[in-house]
């Protein structure tokens, strides 16, 4: 089958409320333009050298969106263009994001990523580190980023009830949030969870962006 046709599958099975990032991660350009005038305008890269790489090379009217770890040194480089980090994680490194989309004067949209799954990861925040940021002073006198939603990664297994549990507890989190620090703030409606294996579940317990790279692009060569 081809992209375009995938593509079109994985479309029939999202409603329209919900937002498809498609995860670019390892596809060559050439790839990302059949998805691209296939009508996607959201694209997703989980490395910051891969997505300064790429996005001088695609159409400008792109949305991309950054889901893997960043580390600090590195926002300089996507802050002039990044449309929304799906990955914060530290409140050090949404201060840098800040400071950095500043000197952009820009304002940049972000997700708080949460550890959802059972396996081990070195990645994701919980609930005493997010409610650590959102009291602190430094997050009060940010003016350059805005806080969305959440982000989660389910574990990988086959059982479809643990998955389903991992992303009712994300949502569990989303409210938590919008309820005591953004009761008004419509901004706040983002939840970004589900990938090829898992996303119908997502969408089930009310994902609002899901992030799709094999089902659409096939199998990824990590060896090119
Ligand atoms: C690679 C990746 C995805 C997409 O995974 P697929 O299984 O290829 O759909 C989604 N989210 C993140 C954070 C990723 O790194």
């Amino acid at each position: 089958m081809s992209i375009e046709d995938k593509l079109r599958d994985v479309l029939k099975t999202i409603p329209g409320h919900v937002k498809l990032v498609t995860v670019s991660k390892t596809q060559p350009v050439e790839s990302i333009l059949l998805v691209y005038n296939a009508g996607q305008r959201i694209f997703g890269e989980n490395k910051v050298q891969e997505l300064t790489e790429k996005q001088p090379q695609l159409p400008d009217d792109i949305n991309w969106h950054m889901l893997g770890h960043l580390q600090t040194n590195k926002v300089k480089y996507i802050a002039p263009f990044v449309s929304l980090i799906h990955s914060v994680d530290s409140l050090k490194l949404l201060k840098e994001i800040d400071k950095e989309a500043a000197k952009n004067k820009r304002v940049i949209d972000c997700l708080l990523e949460f550890y959802i799954a059972r396996e081990e990861s070195k990645f994701g925040m919980s609930m005493e580190e997010a409610l650590e940021i959102l009291n602190s002073e430094d997050y009060k006198n940010m003016n350059n980023i805005r806080i969305c939603g959440v982000m989660g990664i389910a574990s990988f297994v086959d059982d479809p009830d643990i998955v389903r549990a991992e992303f009712k507890s994300l949502v569990g989190i989303f409210s938590r949030l919008k309820s005591e620090f953004f009761p008004d703030k419509d901004y706040f409606s983002e939840i970004s969870m589900g990938m090829s294996s898992d996303y119908r579940i997502a969408i089930e317990e009310g994902a609002t962006i899901v992030r799709i790279g094999t089902a659409i692009f096939g199998e990824r060569d990590y060896s090119k």
